[in-house]
């Protein structure tokens, strides 16, 4: 027969012609020398563990199976412990087995030699992993303690009990999962085996993840990252991924083994303190601006936004110190609007009310930055001039009392005018005495016909 078969056909063909190939086996020349030696003879039930232990082999062969999970493996191997088959028995009953299935299909001429070629591999990888169990169930006893196998079958269960670990085919295809796995996925072990590794795969996780992380392992390199999962019962699970592939002698990747922690309370724990932070955060926020709102209420002027009394006492007790410590000069200008009651009963509180404001806009716009203008109370105003002299303070006056006067304003008839005192503080003032003489000083202003700047340096020399 010419015509070539694929790997699913071949293992197809095993199934089929199990008992004769398993027959041929238990009958070649080498096996009949090892059972001799070791005087095996086979019962029907040992006859029969040798048929499925095949079918397991089969199935593992075209990686529908991990031999580990294959179910009557510790029985077949269980014979051999029994009737004490060395190293070398083990390894001349397996060759034999090879042998067998290739003498079977050779002679019908069906193997490409690609097929070939993955038989053997395939057939290595499940000699090596019969092999470690093999010697687990002889627990070595032969060997010292710290034995490299013995470490790693200790390293083994000690990542076991720590690790949720499968391994899947070069595919995906789980072959191999541990307790853990299902513990935490809530699949049973045989819902898992042959089946995608995506069965656990969230739905909100973005497909760029692991095309990231098929691209890095398929390039033989491992990965590793934070992947949430789907457990059978439709909860969420979240697990610290690290994805080794395992290479073949020729650099081929024959499976990979994913070994993760599940850090689902942590990512929780975490998300929430990232909550409650955004919720301080908000509330922080809050009451900072509600700090800001009373702070300046305290310091605001509702009517006309320029700065209270309480305030500006805090900037001129300040101002002073500085001006003393500095020895510059500090003046400051007391205006009262003349005649405010009048504008009020003529015409009404609301035109009196923007006034206010009016006159609060021009004299704002007249002063320096570094001056600073406050509501004294009621219709009068202080403006304190930090680094000037009186002379100055006095011509600032006469101009924001020009202004004022030649500003014509809605809604009224008339003009609206401003009386001003003006002072300068000296070495002996404090604020209680600077505003006594100011105070005085504007009283003689609205006495001399209203109107009018007075600067201490007149009112003495009057
Ligand atoms: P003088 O020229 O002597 O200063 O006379 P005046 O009428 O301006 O002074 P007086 O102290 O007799 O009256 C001040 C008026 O200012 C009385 C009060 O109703 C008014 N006033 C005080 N605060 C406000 C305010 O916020 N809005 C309005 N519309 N009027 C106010
Ligand atoms: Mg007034
Ligand atoms: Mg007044």
């Amino acid at each position: 027969m010419e015509k070539l078969i694929q790997l699913k056909e071949f293992s197809y063909l095993l199934k089929v012609n199990r008992n004769t190939i398993v027959d041929r086996w238990i009958e070649t020349q080498d096996t009949q020398n090892i059972f001799l030696t070791h005087q095996l003879i086979l019962n029907t039930e040992q006859k029969k563990i040798f048929y499925e232990f095949f079918d397991c082999i089969i199935a593992s062969m075209q990686w529908e199976i991990d031999l580990s999970n294959c179910p009557i493996k510790d029985k077949f191997l269980q014979i051999l412990t029994k009737a004490s088959f060395s190293t070398n028995d083990f390894f001349t009953l397996f060759t034999s087995l090879k042998n067998s299935i290739n003498s079977f299909f050779q002679k019908e001429g069906i193997l490409s030699f690609a097929l070939l070629n993955d038989i053997e591999k395939n057939f290595l990888n499940i000699i090596k992993e019969l092999y470690i169990a093999y010697e687990q169930i002889n627990e070595f006893k032969s060997l010292p303690k710290d034995d490299n196998t013995n470490l790693l079958n200790q390293y083994k269960k000690a990542v076991d009990l720590s690790n949720i670990v499968s391994k899947t085919n070069p595919k995906g295809i789980i072959t191999y999962v541990n307790d853990k796995f299902c513990e935490v996925s809530g699949y049973r072990r045989d819902e898992l085996i042959g089946k995608p590794h995506n069965i656990v795969r969230h739905p909100m996780m973005s497909s760029n993840v692991f095309q990231e992380l098929w691209s890095t392992i398929k390039n033989k390199n491992p990965w590793s990252g934070l992947i949430t999962n789907l457990r059978k019962d439709g909860r969420t699970y979240v697990v610290y991924s690290t994805i080794i592939p395992i290479l073949d002698i020729d650099g081929d990747i024959t499976e990979f083994i994913a070994i993760r922690n599940d850090v689902t309370e942590f990512e929780q724990a975490k998300e929430q303190l990232s909550t409650l932070n955004k919720a301080m955060k908000h509330k922080v926020d809050e009451l900072y601006s509600i700090t800001q709102t009373l702070e300046q209420q305290a310091s605001i002027d509702v009517l006309t936004g320029v700065f209270n009394r309480m305030k500006f006492e805090e900037f001129f007790d300040l101002e002073l110190q500085k001006a003393k410590m500095q020895r510059t000069s500090l003046s400051i200008i007391l205006l009262d609007i003349d005649d405010f009651k009048n504008i009020n009963d003529n015409f009404g509180h609301h035109i009196g009310d923007n006034i206010l404001r009016l006159i609060t806009k021009l004299i704002s716009e007249n002063i320096r930055s570094t001056d600073t203008l406050s509501r004294w109370g009621g219709e009068e105003f202080v403006i304190l001039l930090p680094g000037t002299d009186l002379e100055r303070a006095k011509f600032v006056a006469n101009n924001i009392k020009k202004i004022i006067c030649e500003h014509k304003f809605d809604n009224i008839e008339g003009k609206v005018t401003c009386s001003f005192g003006v002072a300068t503080c000296n070495s002996d003032d404090d604020k209680e005495s600077l505003f006594k003489r100011v105070d005085t000083i504007l009283y003689r202003a609205k006495n001399s016909g209203k109107n009018v700047v007075i600067a201490e340096d007149d009112f003495y020399a009057i």
